[in-house]
């Protein structure tokens, strides 16, 4: 289909995007597009003003931070996977990016448009979710942070205001941690139908921090408590597994039912930690 028709601005600067998000109502801004336009196609989404990020080339970044790395929003899923900074301190980052969609999409959707979008069936929210990663956001007060574990409220909603932009994310070097993203879908290069997400740090047969988190087994990324707690030592891996889905609320949809989510998660979750702590 066609989209409804709508005015187009292209922002010249983060704090001209605010301007232009503030001047009109219903305006939506754009970054890949590759969520936003096939809702516009579908007319599910009909906003009078596009604000185009595009030209935001000083968007487009990694960057070291000290103990973390800062992205960019505008950064695009194929730059992230092949980031050599990323590959080094933060794996769970690349490695994942490069499990989004085909190459069209990974050449042209943005981090900031994934994480701004809210699907809980996107990659990458869980993953920073479980890195506890920082969202930085400016809006017409200026510039705030947010939590990864406080920034997704619902399906499609977030903590970004009606003006705001989601300007960088930073995520922590992992150091020696193990890691791990697995992605179960239905067809190649589809949505994931369940994720597990992982980042386990352990001496000595001992798990001194373990965060898990899973993709489309809620509307938002769910953090699954309960798994990390069972998780102490090296041999609590099929325990932690079979409790991972206890915090949940899996959708029933034609990838698969709420019930059939809820295993595949267990088996997603011991392959998961098994890979984390094994790497
Ligand atoms: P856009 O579509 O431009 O924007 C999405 C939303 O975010 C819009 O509401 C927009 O207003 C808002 N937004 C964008 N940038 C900002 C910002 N900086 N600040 C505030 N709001 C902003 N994703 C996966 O995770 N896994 C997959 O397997 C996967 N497969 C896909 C397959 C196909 C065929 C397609 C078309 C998409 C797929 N995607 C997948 C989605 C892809 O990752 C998108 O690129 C991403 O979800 C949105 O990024 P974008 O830059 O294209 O954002």
């Amino acid at each position: 289909m066609i989209p409804a028709p709508f005015d187009y601005e292209v922002a010249e600067s983060v704090e001209h995007a605010v301007e232009l998000l503030g001047d009109r109502e219903d305006t939506k801004l754009l970054a890949g597009g590759h969520s936003l336009i096939p809702l516009l196609r579908l007319r599910f989404a009909r906003p009078a003003v596009l604000v185009d990020l595009g030209r935001l080339d000083g968007l487009r970044y990694v960057r070291d931070a000290g103990d973390r790395l800062a992205i960019g929003a505008l950064t695009r899923h194929n730059d992230l996977q092949h980031d050599s900074l990323l590959q080094e301190h933060c794996p769970l980052v690349s490695h994942t990016a490069g499990l989004i969609g085909d190459p069209q999409v990974r050449h042209r959707g943005t981090i900031g448009g994934s994480v701004a979008h809210g699907d809980p069936a996107s990659d990458l929210p869980s993953v920073l979710v479980a890195l506890d990663a920082e969202l930085v956001v400016h809006g017409p007060d200026g510039e705030r942070t947010v939590p990864a574990g406080d920034f997704f409220r619902g399906v499609f909603e977030t903590a970004l205001g009606p003006q705001d932009v989601l300007t960088e994310i930073r995520v922590p070097k992992l150091g020696p941690a193990g890691w791990s993203y697995v992605k179960f879908m239905r067809r190649a290069q589809d949505w994931a139908t369940v994720g597990v997400a992982t980042v386990v740090r352990r001496s000595n047969g001992t798990i001194d921090h373990a965060a898990i988190a899973l993709t489309n087994m809620g509307p938002t990324p769910v953090r699954a408590r309960a798994a990390e707690g069972a998780l102490k030592t090296e041999d609590d891996v099929a325990a932690a597994a079979a409790s991972v889905a206890a915090e949940s609320d899996p959708p029933s949809d034609t990838s698969g039912s709420a019930e059939y989510r809820r295993h595949l998660a267990t088996v997603l979750a011991r392959r998961a930690l098994e890979e984390a702590i094994g790497g």
